[in-house]
């Protein structure tokens, strides 16, 4: 017998209970990658991430050929390449892990439908989450609206066994690999200058770096501090490179910090069983703030640019850009900074994080963003970060802000935080080219609880 393993985002040979399944019970596998053509016109394929899915891609294959296989990739629909390549290679059957985005759902469906005329049968396997969206479900409901109560059903739930990389793959003979492409010829426009390297082992790397400097002991305490390292894992699980599973099992629950790090990848969980509940949750507001936002180019435009005049907003969104990565609290900040100060429309800003961030995720970024625009389910959706504070409080020193802020690299510690403060006593009279602030902190929280009938 022959089987497809169709990868999409769980792109690594270890833990991948679809490809173990197909490596233990076919004679042989055809590793199938398609780079779907309706994906890469859409605004999804930011360079960022078809930089990242190349360097994965490319990695994959060179662990399935360490193993005697392949992998095969093509580039069109993904539903017409499937058939094609069972066609050309007799395949009965197509094993894939389970998703829960519309997109993935669809793509499921259309799989069956084709199996059904073509004689090919269509199994989901885990393995893009811990613990499947459809295991965890509260009394009387579909999904949890609450994070605490989730975090304890997640908690409690059994794992399966972590599974071995398969030690061979048998590609059959009619298959032919075909070629990678470099990312700038599937999508127009620039990476950013830092970004990490994509891969199963890199990501690796990361992951065996993060354990065993035991970085995640500090955790608890580090995660809020702008300048300190937290793990980086979030592109490598947003492409599947690192099995979810695999990081909760190294996960030792009864050392400082790991307990507060594991449950950063239930809320990634959290966010996933959102959108399977809430298809259209990257555009349609879970809860109806029923205020209009502010249609402001210009404003839009400076928070983009990271030239608002607000020290840790700009360092984070000139983060992005530069990393295609910010830092947690500076998602929080800037995004409250967008819909709060400026009250402009989530989606926007939720849009422009998916332009260049690595990691960026529909269940994730969109799901973020409604929790802090008050449409998702934040209890207090009236909370409005100041960023001054904000970051006095996680930057004392300043030292994040003067790394992405150049402007106000002279600017002794915590003092850059308030750039206005400075220049009219230590540095008066000096030009350092950084704006003022474009909008007034009390006029905006003003705007924004009135707007809100307080
Ligand atoms: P760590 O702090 O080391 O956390 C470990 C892992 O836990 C992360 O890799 C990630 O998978 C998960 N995680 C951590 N925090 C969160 C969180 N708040 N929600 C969900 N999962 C979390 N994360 C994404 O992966 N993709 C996105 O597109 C994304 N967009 C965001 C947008 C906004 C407005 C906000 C506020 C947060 C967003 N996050 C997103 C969550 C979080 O900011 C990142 O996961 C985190 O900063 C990644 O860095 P790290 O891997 O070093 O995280």
């Amino acid at each position: 017998t022959t089987t497809v393993v169709l990868f999409t985002r769980d792109l690594r040979v270890t833990d991948h209970p679809a490809l173990a399944a197909a490596a233990a019970e076919a004679d042989r596998v055809v590793p199938l990658f398609v780079l779907d053509t309706g994906i890469l016109a859409s605004r999804y394929a930011a360079p960022n991430r078809i930089g990242y899915l190349v360097e994965a891609l490319t990695d994959l294959r060179a662990r399935l050929r360490e193993r005697g296989g392949d992998l095969v990739v093509r580039r069109g629909d993904t539903l017409a390449e499937v058939v094609e390549v069972c066609r050309v290679t007799g395949a009965d059957r197509v094993r894939l892990s389970a998703d829960h985005s519309a997109h993935a759902r669809r793509r499921v469906a259309g799989l069956q439908a084709r199996g059904a005329e073509h004689g090919f049968s269509v199994s989901q396997h885990p393995g893009v989450t811990v613990v499947a969206p459809e295991a965890v479900r509260p009394t009387g409901g579909d999904h949890f609206r609450v994070f605490t109560p989730y975090w304890r059903r997640w908690e409690a739930q059994r794992r399966r066994p972590l599974l071995a990389p398969p030690d061979e793959v048998v590609l059959p003979d009619a298959v032919v690999p075909g070629d990678l492409p470099a990312w700038h010829a599937l999508v127009e426009g620039e990476r950013s200058p830092e970004v990490l390297t994509g891969g199963e082992t890199a990501a690796r790397e990361r992951l065996d770096a993060w354990f065993e400097a035991n970085e995640v002991a500090g955790y608890a305490y580090t995660r809020d501090r702008l300048a300190a390292h937290t793990s980086r894992l979030s592109a490598d699980l947003h492409f599947g490179c690192l099995s979810p599973a695999e990081i909760d099992a190294r996960v030792d629950r009864r050392r400082t910090g790991h307990e507060s790090f594991v449950r950063q990848l239930c809320w990634r969980e959290f966010n996933t069983q959102l959108l399977a509940a809430n298809p259209d949750l990257p555009y349609a507001e879970l809860r109806g703030r029923g205020d209009r936002w502010r249609v402001d180019e210009e404003a839009f435009a400076a928070w983009q640019a990271g030239e608002t005049g607000y020290p840790v907003v700009d360092a984070g969104m000139r983060q992005l850009r530069r990393e295609g990565w910010m830092h947690n609290r500076v998602r929080l900040l800037t995004a409250s900074f967008l819909t709060k100060h400026l009250y402009v429309d989530w989606r926007l800003g939720a849009w422009h994080f998916m332009d260049w961030l690595v990691d960026g995720d529909l269940a994730n970024n969109f799901a973020q963003w409604q929790w802090v625009a008050g449409t998702g389910t934040d209890s207090r959706p009236n909370r409005m970060f100041n960023p001054v504070t904000q970051g006095q409080r996680f930057d004392p020193d300043g030292g994040y802000v003067r790394a992405h802020v150049p402007e106000l690299a002279d600017l002794p510690g915590g003092a850059v935080h308030e750039p206005w403060a400075a220049r009219d006593t230590l540095f008066a009279g000096v030009d350092d080219g950084y704006p003022a602030p474009l909008v007034d902190h009390a006029e905006a929280r003003e705007r924004f609880l009135s707007a809100r009938g307080r």
